[in-house]
């Protein structure tokens, strides 16, 4: 005999995770079929996909099929399926490793999920090692397309797994799992029935118990919407997602011109990848006249779309097309293009509808809809309609679009204005929204630190200019009425040429410029941006990066604007004649407090120890 057996220990995530599985609640057992008659299916999917191709394939007369046997007395189930198969590498490959494992945040999150609900686990590729939730011996021969001689692997799940050479095997894998004492039922013929009913009711291919075909195979997605109810949309979903939440919104339609599409999208519940299990592909299946082309296809779908579940069908694609040549497809880049349309019309629809549900939809997923304005100029338009920002006049918590505020700007008002900072409040007691109050003009709150890059990317909306609040060249004046004209005593025109020129050499080496405010009301400066692409929060995010490779962190200079009406400012006018040292540091306090309120990085012990001098001299001291 050359039957070589070797043995190997299984990868430390995989170990952990087999932990977890082992020792799971008994009452989510029942998914461990799901996940492996998903897998079976997957492989029989491939094979199709594969022969369409090849020349020449192993076993080409088997047909196309799950099968289940169940022995009650023996106590052992075993999953065979006609697909694809495993050579030796391959068994050790996939059934000994993760294949996302690099992040030891996903293995933690995975962790924690699988502890809570161990049903989430078929979303991250693991669904194998559910086996061993119900089996105690876990037996995989399978035997690969190309004909290879087949092999076996076996394991306990405690630890390590031996694989060896089995000759006179079929094309495919079959799964021989022996039943853990409470794990009996799992050899009944009812129990396993429901299962199959209740999971697995989509798969393509026939699923055979004890000889009897189980399920009806038919493609969801090809029938009449009218056809088909609630329920198979919901199930379907949790199919094809391997989800057990239910979906947010559906989308289901076909076209024949320009392309014959048939596509059937859903948005989940929830959000995964915000939630920390790091990036999550791509959840749409391409199929050409139900034949699946290419699972989890990156090419169907612009990547910032990588959220949305479901398929994709279209006649027009060259059914013996190769998963490589997709990328560079023409007609499928013209596919990708319509149901990305599509669906961005659909979402704006959902939008009108139920607004309250679109807020929802929108906290979840919003971030990738930011994504996709600043990755894809295709779309912005789109895009555009669909983002949600608060606002002066929105309620705290509830965005509102960017249409809402066009259809309330004041005559006159050509632009659409927006100013970042970490929450409302913080917003509101800074500089930059006094004006705006005063003119009675609405202003955009811009609460995360992507947006003013979204914003800037943007650029405009329905022909209205997008300006961040921050920008030196912001003018306001051309919405002002006369009785708004600012009022209040202004320095007297030589003083105020003095302290500015005085301000700007006392504040060389911080500032590239002082200017006297012509929108300030009651804050006596404040920090604004003479480069146009940049906003103070742009800045931050930039200066944060460069600080994380491990480089300088320098910010550009930015311009000070003083309010020569505020009292403060008028004093130190005054100072700065009879007590220049002490003015200076009235100013660098001033400058200080201004970047403070742009969310922009000061010297915090410099500070602090010139705010304790300033304090010591109004308390009277020296
Ligand atoms: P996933 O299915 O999400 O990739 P699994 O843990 O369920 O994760 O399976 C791991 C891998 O093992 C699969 O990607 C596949 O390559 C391989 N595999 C599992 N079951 C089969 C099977 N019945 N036939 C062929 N390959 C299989
Ligand atoms: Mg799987």
């Amino acid at each position: 005999m050359t039957t070589q057996t070797t043995t190997h220990e299984f990868q430390a995530e995989t170990k952990r995770l087999l932990d977890i599985v082992i020792h799971s609640l008994y009452t989510e057992r029942d998914i461990f079929v799901r996940e492996l008659i998903s897998n079976a299916s997957d492989a029989l999917e491939k094979f199709r996909h594969e022969s369409l191709t090849a020349d020449d394939v192993f076993d080409a007369h088997l047909p196309l099929e799950i099968s289940i046997d169940l022995d009650e007395e023996k106590r052992t189930m075993t999953i065979t399926d006609t697909g694809i198969g495993m050579n030796r590498h391959e068994l050790e490959a996939n059934l000994g490793t993760i294949a996302h494992s690099g992040s030891s945040s996903f293995m933690s999150g995975l962790a924690e999920a699988a502890k809570k609900d161990v049903s989430l686990i078929g979303q991250f590729g693991v669904g194998f090692y559910a086996a061993f939730m119900a089996a105690g011996e876990v037996r995989v021969q399978s035997r690969s397309w190309d004909g290879s001689e087949g092999h076996e692997w076996v394991s306990d799940g405690a630890g390590t797994y031996s694989i060896s050479e089995v000759a006179g095997l079929q094309r495919g894998t079959r799964i021989i799992m022996a039943l853990k004492d409470d794990a009996h039922d799992y050899a009944k013929k009812w129990k396993v029935e429901n299962i199959i009913k209740q999971y697995s009711s989509f798969v393509p291919f026939p699923i055979k118990l004890a000889g009897e075909t189980v399920n009806t195979v038919s493609a969801l997605w090809t029938r009449s919407k009218s056809e088909i109810t609630e329920q198979e949309y919901t199930d379907f979903y949790k199919f094809i997602a391997t989800a057990h939440d239910e979906p947010q919104y559906r989308l289901h339609f076909s076209a024949d011109a320009p392309l014959a599409i048939k596509a059937l999208l859903f948005v989940p519940k929830e959000n995964f990848e915000i939630m920390g299990f790091g990036r999550v592909d791509s959840g749409v299946n391409l199929y050409c006249q139900r034949i699946l082309i290419d699972q989890h296809s990156e090419n169907v779908l612009p990547e910032w779309l990588r959220f949305l579940k479901g398929v994709m069908d279209s006649e027009d694609l060259p059914l013996n097309i190769s998963r490589q040549s997709l990328q560079d497809n023409a007609l499928l880049a013209k596919l990708r293009k319509v149901i990305t349309k599509r669906f961005l019309k659909f979402l704006d629809e959902q939008a009108q509808e139920n607004p309250e549900a679109y807020l929802a939809f929108w906290k979840t997923f919003g971030i990738y809809l930011k994504e996709g304005i600043t990755s894809d100029y295709e779309f912005q338009k789109e895009l555009g309609k669909l983002v949600r920002f608060e606002s002066s006049r929105s309620e705290a918590g509830t965005p509102i679009a960017l249409a809402a505020y066009v259809e309330r700007m004041k005559e006159g008002q050509e632009a659409i204005y927006y100013i970042n900072g970490s929450s409302r409040a913080a917003i509101e007691a800074g500089p930059y929204v006094e004006s705006f109050t005063q003119k009675n003009i609405e202003i955009l709150y811009t609460l995360e630190p992507i947006d003013d890059f979204v914003l800037s990317h943007l650029a405009e909306f329905d022909g209205k200019k997008l300006i961040s609040a921050d920008r030196a060249d912001l003018d306001l004046s051309k919405n002002e009425t006369l009785e708004e004209k600012k009022e209040g005593e202004h320095l007297e025109d030589g003083a105020k040429a003095v302290l500015i020129s005085w301000l700007k050499a006392t504040l060389a080496d911080k500032v590239a410029d002082v200017i006297e405010s012509k929108r300030l009301v009651s804050a006596p400066a404040m920090i604004v941006n003479p480069d146009n692409y940049m906003t103070s929060s742009m800045e931050r995010i930039m200066a944060a990066s460069r600080r994380e490779k491990g480089q300088e962190a320098v910010t550009s200079k930015k311009n000070l604007e003083i309010n020569t009406t505020s009292p403060l400012i008028q004093r130190l006018a005054a100072l700065q004649k009879s007590d220049e040292a002490f003015a200076a540091e009235v100013a660098a306090q001033i400058y200080d407090n201004a970047m403070i309120q742009a969310g922009l990085v000061v010297d915090p012990l410099t500070m602090v120890e010139r705010n304790y001098r300033i304090l010591g001299r109004a308390l009277g001291g020296e």
